[in-house]
């Protein structure tokens, strides 16, 4: 099988490290270059712990995307910087998988539009873990049976948007079956957690919760893997995994 030629952005975050084990361990990815807030022409291993050798650090998203061509293009940075790497990779029509959150409807809108008149695939994901999918797809079924729900979306003390993507997404999809209402959500912020989410329903004597728990951001990668070898066959913009899950 053909190596998939990957640029990431943010390699010394807590996601973009994970992200960089994970391309290593891959056998049909190769990491070709990375993008960094500093450390300009420097190599990755100068950078962070890794044995992958002779991968350029570069500072500008548009020398690093046009000088090394990757086949796909990988953003975990923060909400401004990513919507700006993700505009950039598809107006020159690279490939992109977007871990970034923060992106709201209109951005998501833009983008989709900027995607689809470069004929360009792009993944933008609130949330890569295959367990997280899950509970806003079950949240989404429960709506049909309840009226009332709540979120309750907890992450790790340095997480930069509230609410989270996760819970936003969440409360769009509640809110497609209710067709009015939107879910009212809740952002805890602690340090010691990663990234968690609570919907519980209410109703007749009853309440209904459905949670899920990431433990580890490893939780995130096989998500973030398949969206990798799934946006090759793509020439528009998908948000959310659940749109190339099911
Ligand atoms: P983090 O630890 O703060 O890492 C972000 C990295 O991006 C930092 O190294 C930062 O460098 C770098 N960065 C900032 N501006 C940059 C630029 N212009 N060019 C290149 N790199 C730049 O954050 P994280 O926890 O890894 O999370 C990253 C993003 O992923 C966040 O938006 C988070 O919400 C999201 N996330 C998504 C998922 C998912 O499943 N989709 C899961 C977890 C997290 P400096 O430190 O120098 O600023």
């Amino acid at each position: 099988m053909e190596m998939i030629k990957i640029v990431l952005a943010g390699p010394r975050g807590k996601m973009g490290q994970q992200v960089v084990n994970m391309i290593h361990n891959h056998e049909n990815f190769k990491l070709i270059g990375v993008i960094d807030s500093k450390n300009n022409g420097m190599y990755l291993h100068e950078v962070i712990e890794t044995n992958i050798k002779d991968v350029t650090v570069y500072e500008n998203c548009e020398e690093a995307l046009t000088t090394l061509k990757p086949d796909v293009f990988v953003d975990f940075t923060n909400p401004t910087t990513g919507k700006i790497h993700t505009e950039i990779a598809l107006r020159l029509g690279v490939k992109s998988v977007i871990g970034t959150s923060g992106f709201n409807s209109s951005d998501v809108e833009r983008l989709q539009e900027i995607a689809s008149k470069n004929q360009t695939g792009c993944i933008i994901a609130p949330n890569f873990a295959l367990g997280a999918v899950l509970m806003m797809k079950f949240s989404q079924m429960a709506a049909k049976f309840y009226n009332e729900a709540e979120i309750i979306e907890l992450h790790h003390n340095q997480k930069k948007d509230a609410p989270s993507g996760t819970a936003i997404k969440t409360a769009e999809m509640i809110s497609q079956e209710w067709k009015s209402e939107i879910p009212t959500i809740h952002s805890v912020r602690l340090p010691g957690l990663i990234a968690h989410q609570e919907v519980l329903f209410g109703g007749q004597g009853e309440t209904l919760k459905i949670r899920h728990d990431s433990l580890d951001r490893n939780s995130f990668m096989k998500g973030v893997a398949i969206s990798i070898n799934t946006v090759q066959q793509l020439d528009s913009l998908v948000y959310g995994l659940e749109n190339i899950l099911f």
